[in-house]
């Protein structure tokens, strides 16, 4: 529920956002939890703060035109929202899918702004993409429209202004194509314009598997107030992109058994535990599909695939369930299953993947929930210290980069645990997350005046 005193904020933003159901949705989670807040520090209604703080402060639209292989014109749309500097220059991923839109980018750039702010490292937030599907295209064609799209992008972005990363459909390959063009257009080499990038041209190590080890440490440390770990538990892990098959690596690491992982087009069962450099050789050097996984594995030999629509992959019985493709991609449905199979965490890789209703059940039967916008974080933390060793010309090991990211995960895992225990809601990392970012973002934002 949103406390009386803010509900008129809610649906002002609704009507001046209309029909923008994801950026309402990530809004109203915020809205839901900051009740508590305003109860105890009333003055953070004063100087319209909470309004700033939904409303970007730019959003660029425009037209990405490129020619593919059979030398036809397309266009796409292309997107930067820039949601909120005060903390630092606005920083969050490119999203290269046919479901882009404003809304998508608003609810991703909305919750990257607090997400960020939970780090404690000085990035603003923002998010971009354009609803080009690079699935099926030739590498000539993805570079054509990486160009195309930085050719516009390149105005609006820069290592003290805004610093792109990926996110779906946006990896190294992309990233390189697209620094390539920022150099070209710019006659710059400067590195800290975006982060993701390969180890050859300023890239940070640990930074490709950042979200996946960071959301594995954060789960990991909610089952240690339970006294509990991953060792010998069941995990699901949806998606097989990036997030996913480094959530697969930390928490095989860690002792866990990921028994299924998914795509767009269905899910994989190895009861034997998921092969890890099979799914590498999938997705990362053939770009296949997961169902790949069980013909090379062999048929019949532990693993079995299940096609889109047949079932969920929700349905396969789990101790620990880490959604790690998309938004809402994990329903109300899908959660009573989780839990009549006896599910006693969630970790969000992907952002808002759960249902708010899914979201509610894990609570109210006290699922240990962490969510994306805490337990994801470290994917552009890392980005951060990419930042930094750009900065200084400098390059860290991979294990002094992972000590940071580990650190980085604990710290957020504790500001959760402990603003949800000040806020009167122990245990409630959603409440924790959301009020501790808002707060660091608030706090600030009043300092530098009306902006
Ligand atoms: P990715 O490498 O492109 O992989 C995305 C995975 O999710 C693929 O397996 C994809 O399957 C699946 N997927 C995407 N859209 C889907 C849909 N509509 N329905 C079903 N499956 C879908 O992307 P990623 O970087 O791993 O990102 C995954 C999630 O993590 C996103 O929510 C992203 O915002 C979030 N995230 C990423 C980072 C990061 O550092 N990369 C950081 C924080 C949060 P197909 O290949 O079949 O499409």
């Amino acid at each position: 529920m949103i406390d009386e005193k803010l509900v008129t904020i809610f649906d002002q933003l609704v009507r001046r956002n209309a029909g923008e159901v994801e950026f309402h949705q990530a809004v109203r989670e915020v809205m839901e939890c900051l009740g508590s807040v305003i109860a105890k520090h009333p003055d953070y209604l004063d100087q319209a703060l909470i309004e700033r703080i939904c409303e970007p402060e730019r959003q660029i639209i425009f037209r990405v035109p490129w020619v593919d292989d059979k030398g036809q014109v397309t266009i796409n749309r292309g997107f930067r929202v820039q949601f909120n500097s005060a903390l630092g220059p606005y920083k969050g991923g490119i999203r290269f899918h046919p479901s882009v839109n404003l809304s998508i980018i608003k609810f991703l750039g909305f919750e990257q702004t607090l997400k960020n702010a939970l780090t404690g490292l000085p990035i603003g937030g923002g998010k971009g993409g354009s609803d080009f599907d690079p699935k099926g295209r030739s590498d000539g064609e993805v570079m054509r429209f990486c160009q195309s799209f930085m050719t516009e992008l390149h105005r609006h972005i820069g290592e003290y202004t805004d610093v792109p990363a990926g996110d779906i459909g946006v990896g190294g390959r992309e990233i390189g194509y697209m620094f390539g063009q920022y150099k070209r257009l710019t006659n710059r080499y400067e590195a800290g314009v975006l982060t993701g990038k390969g180890l050859h041209y300023g890239g940070s190590r640990a930074r490709t598997e950042a979200t996946g080890y960071g959301n594995t440490y954060f789960v990991q440390a909610m089952l240690g107030t339970r006294n509990q770990s991953f060792d010998g538990k069941k995990v699901v892990v949806s998606g097989s992109g990036n997030v996913a098959v480094y959530t697969v690596e930390k928490v095989q690491s860690f002792g866990g058994k990921v028994i299924a992982v998914s795509d767009s087009s269905g899910y994989v069962v190895d009861e034997a535990g998921i092969d890890l450099e099979l799914m590498k050789e999938v997705k990362e050097v053939r770009r296949g599909r997961i169902a790949d996984y069980v013909r090379l594995k062999g048929e019949g030999r532990s693993a079995h695939f299940v096609a889109v629509g047949e079932d969920s992959i929700w349905n396969v019985p789990c101790d620990v369930a880490m959604p790690s493709a998309t938004q809402n991609e994990l329903t109300g449905k899908d959660a009573r299953a989780l839990l009549s199979n006896g599910v006693v965490a969630v970790g969000e890789g992907a952002n808002m993947p759960c249902t708010p209703e899914a979201m509610r059940i894990f609570q109210e039967a006290g699922v240990m929930f962490a969510p994306g916008k805490a337990a994801n974080a470290g994917g552009v933390a890392t980005s951060a210290l990419e930042m930094q060793q750009n900065a200084s010309r400098d390059s860290w090991t991979f294990e002094q980069t992972e000590t940071r990211l580990a650190s980085i995960m604990r710290n957020i895992h504790d500001i959760c645990a402990d603003t949800a225990e000040e806020y009167g809601a122990p245990g409630n990392y959603v409440l924790g997350a959301n009020i501790g970012g808002f707060i660091r973002v608030a706090d600030t934002m009043r300092s530098l005046g009306v902006i």
